[in-house]
């Protein structure tokens, strides 16, 4: 017997619908590539959102169209998220950090109709236009003052675009699982695959990241978006905010540490999310400067594991609160929350802070296990390390055009390539990219482990853990670190600090410093680069 609701489809532009009659008069502020910061309303996004509707469609657009974007946080990509999901058209959003192959392929993959671009990435297009074979026109997501001179050819300007549309637009009804967005991954080999999502898939995702359990938004935050809208749809919060009417501040370019505490203080943000990157930078401004937030107490990291150093400095000295979250592009994203049980209230500070640096449980609807090299499920004791598969209605079930071979097994998981523990409670922790643990001996060595008790010690600002080749050991790990300015940190110093906690034959064999690391697209360490640059470093 079938139940008897209302099949209502799960659509994107019932998101902004919302805002618009219910927090129509709640800000979305931007800093803008044109200077000044931009301020206006959940109503005028909703519009505006409307005019752009209804100008793709007069540009041929129709449902299924894939529409590519390459821009910061802001205003306006946030009426693309609406406006062209909305009338049914896929979202295509390009991280412009990606090398120039890799921007061609994708968007001749994804054979983008029409390119949405922002100002400073201009250039980038116009040394990859001549390799584009599906764009029709680009739009250059500024005002008529600012329009560039640009050798792009069929540009449109996006306010001219807009303004001769008025917002008298019904948002169309269609199936819940039309495709909305797209986005690739940014491997290391290998071409980018892509990660389509639906109008259904994104709501759930977005229902889950409002709920307590998972990012845990309402009406009062006002959110600071530093986490890319070029990248697995800004972990969802661009949908979650107009679902809760939350405020929501984009900061376009500006990631460095003072723009972001001065956006943080002028727009009294509470919660923030984005990648650890962007919180050493802010951490290390703060401090030089003699800074405090005076309204942010949560801040939400994933994209990498967070360092228990970094969690413990935003409790103790600026009242910060860390969810750490775990996800990927496959997984819409959120995985888990690392959010306390009631059995863990009143834990005292060190169980706390390392408890607090687990990726944590899984949201409802994301189901997970353990398996070994050969597929069997291993148990939840914490210290059992296998490969972590997900599934759930936001988990991808396959790559656009099938092109990355199978995404998921017979019954359904997707093998993330992280490799983890999940504890007792059912605290997921991630040991390890699969490719990146240290194999030393038959053993597994876990690098983030490493990484992470590395930057604990105070002078190191970074850290990187690889495998070198070793003849007897197979591998060993080599601890690559940056100092801070003038710190006076040894090689002693590090080994040392990590014997406190490591066992002898985990130890690094060596430990070299350097100036910086390199960082991928989305700011992950990018250890391929390291393992070439390294593969015939002597170990003493
Ligand atoms: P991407 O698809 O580019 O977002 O990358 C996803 C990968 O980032 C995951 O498979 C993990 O390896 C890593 N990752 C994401 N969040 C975390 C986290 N909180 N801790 C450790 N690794 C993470």
């Amino acid at each position: 017997m079938l139940g008897l609701m209302q099949n209502r489809q799960l659509l994107i532009s019932t998101m902004i619908e919302h805002a618009q009659k219910q927090y129509g008069d709640i800000e979305i502020v931007s800093r803008t590539n044109e200077g000044p910061i931009h301020r206006y309303t959940y109503k005028d996004c909703a519009g505006r959102s409307k005019q752009l509707a209804k100008a793709l469609t007069k540009l041929g657009v129709i449902v299924g169209d894939r529409i590519g974007t390459m821009a910061f946080n802001g205003f306006r990509h946030m009426e693309l998220y609406f406006g062209i999901s909305g009338m049914g058209a896929v979202c295509h959003t390009v991280n412009p950090r990606l090398s120039a192959d890799n921007v061609a392929y994708i968007v001749n993959h994804a054979e983008d109709k029409y390119f949405f671009v922002d100002l400073p990435f201009v250039p980038l297009l116009e040394n990859v236009e001549s390799r584009l074979n599906s764009v029709e026109g680009v739009v250059i997501m500024t005002d008529k003052a600012h329009m560039p001179d640009t050798k792009l050819k069929n540009v449109i300007c996006y306010e001219e675009l807009i303004q001769s549309e008025n917002d008298d637009y019904v948002w169309p009804d269609f199936d819940e699982n039309t495709a909305s967005a797209l986005c690739y991954t940014s491997g290391t080999t290998g071409n980018p695959k892509g990660v389509l999502y639906s109008h259904r898939s994104a709501t759930l995702h977005a229902f889950s990241a409002l709920s307590g359990e998972g990012l845990s938004f309402s009406h009062k935050d006002t959110i600071l978006l530093v986490v890319p809208m070029f990248h697995v749809n800004a972990w969802g919060i661009p949908y979650a905010s107009a679902m809760c009417g939350a405020k929501l501040v984009l900061p376009g370019a500006c990631l460095d540490g003072r723009s972001v505490h001065e956006l943080i203080e002028k727009e009294s943000v509470t919660v923030s999310a984005g990648v650890p990157t962007v919180w050493m930078m802010l951490l290390k401004y703060i401090k030089d400067a003699h800074k405090t937030f005076s309204t942010m107490r949560r801040t939400i990291i994933g994209g990498a594991a967070v360092p228990r150093s970094m969690i413990e400095t935003f409790k103790k000295e600026y009242n910060v609160q860390v969810l750490h979250a775990w996800g990927m592009t496959e997984t819409s994203p959120v995985g888990t929350a690392c959010h306390l049980k009631r059995k863990h209230e009143g834990m005292l500070d060190d169980d706390f802070f390392a408890l607090s640096a687990k990726q944590g449980p899984p949201v409802f609807g994301v189901e997970m296990k353990i398996v070994s090299a050969t597929g069997e499920e291993l148990p939840w004791d914490g210290k059992t390390c296998g490969r972590l598969l997900v599934r759930g209605p936001w988990i991808t079930s396959g790559y656009f055009r099938g092109e990355g071979g199978e995404a998921i097994d017979a019954e359904g998981w997707f093998d993330t390539g992280d490799i983890s523990t999940i504890d007792e409670d059912g605290y997921m922790q991630v040991t390890d990219r699969a490719k990146d643990v240290v194999k030393s001996g038959g053993e597994w060595i876990s690098s983030i482990d490493m990484e992470n008790q590395t930057v604990g010690l105070p002078g190191i600002v970074e850290a990187a853990v690889i495998a070198v080749p070793h003849p007897k050991w197979q591998e060993r790990p080599l601890v690559i670190a940056v100092k801070q300015p003038g710190a006076t940190v040894t090689k002693e110093d590090v080994i040392d600090h990590l014997s406190k906690s490591m066992a002898k034959w985990q130890l690094p064999d060596d430990v070299v410093f350097v100036d910086e690391l390199p960082h991928g697209a989305t700011g992950k360490l990018l250890k391929n680069v390291l393992r070439t640059k390294f593969r015939d470093h002597q170990l003493v």
